[in-house]
């Protein structure tokens, strides 16, 4: 299909080091006619810097729907824009997802250029697996909804990455030790700045030490290594407990878990003897 004629280029912005800018980037903010950014302020700090002149425009995640319909108008000019959030690769936990899908529906070219992202960044030095890996970015500040994420990454068997507000952090770990039991963690903070730090460490360490974290931070946490008949073990002890919470008697509880499990009642009665 034939492409309309503006380019709508997604440019990465530094996550600390002003050096990851790369010559693509300049040459790249230096063509364009429009630069959109998440923060105009923040962007023309960057554009001094590089002794970049370019008219920017405001679109952040409250507007980005309606600035879309306004971006698209430009390219129908012919114009090329580039788009910026405030750090890092546009519309990874930032905004851009909107306005690359309202693009590439209109038909025009996008090209996104390569440079920091925090999740990679964290990941490759991380020592936990590498090969496969979810990237899940913020959970919920909302507690039981993030208890409610972290359950339903329970299984997944590879590396998740997290973006992690300093605020917080010690909530989250907790949460994560609490409904995922141990696990190994790497906590990457400061990327790419001074003070740039990796802290290899597991859940139960880290929880038992209950320390202040300052900076931006990224999680990356191992996936479930447990075999199926271990996963299986720690799923009758988390329903065992959801049932003699709901005032369900212990005697109850084995013969209905039994029967899900399909497990002889007296394993179930040694299992749960002392609790
Ligand atoms: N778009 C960005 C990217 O590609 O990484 C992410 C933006 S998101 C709003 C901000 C979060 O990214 C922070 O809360 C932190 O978890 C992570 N982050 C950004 N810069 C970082 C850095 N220099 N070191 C560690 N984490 C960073």
């Amino acid at each position: 299909m034939m492409e309309n004629k503006g380019i709508l280029y997604l440019v990465p912005s530094p996550i600390g080091n002003l050096s990851d800018i790369s010559k693509r980037i300049i040459d790249t903010l230096n063509s364009v006619d429009y630069i959109f950014c998440e923060d105009t302020r923040n962007t023309q700090k960057l554009l001094n810097l590089l002794n970049i002149k370019k008219t920017t425009i405001s679109c952040h995640e409250h507007n980005e729907k309606e600035m879309s319909f306004k971006l698209i108008s430009y390219l129908s000019e012919g114009k090329n824009i580039a788009y910026m959030s405030d750090a890092g690769y546009p519309a990874i936990s930032d905004p851009g997802e909107i306005l690359v899908k309202e693009v590439s529906k209109n038909n025009f070219k996008i090209i996104p250029l390569s440079g920091p992202t925090a999740s990679l960044t964290a990941l490759i030095a991380s020592s936990l697996p590498t090969s496969h890996f979810l990237f899940y970015g913020f959970l919920s500040s909302k507690h039981s909804e993030r208890i409610k994420e972290i359950n339903e990454l329970k299984p997944f068997p590879y590396t998740i990455i997290f973006y992690e507000a300093p605020h917080r952090i010690n909530e989250t770990l907790d949460d994560l030790y609490n409904t995922l039991g141990d696990r190994k963690i790497t906590i990457a903070r400061e990327l790419s700045k001074i003070h740039e730090e990796f802290i290899y460490t597991s859940l139960k360490e880290i929880t038992s030490l209950n320390k202040e974290f300052k900076g931006e931070l990224v999680l990356v946490l191992e996936g479930n290594t447990l075999s199926n008949e271990d996963n299986d073990l720690i799923n009758i002890k988390d329903k065992y407990n959801e049932l003699i919470k709901n005032n369900i008697s212990k005697k109850d509880a084995i013969t209905s878990l039994s029967l899900i499990y399909k497990i002889n009642k007296n394993i179930l009665k040694k299992m749960f003897m002392n609790d």
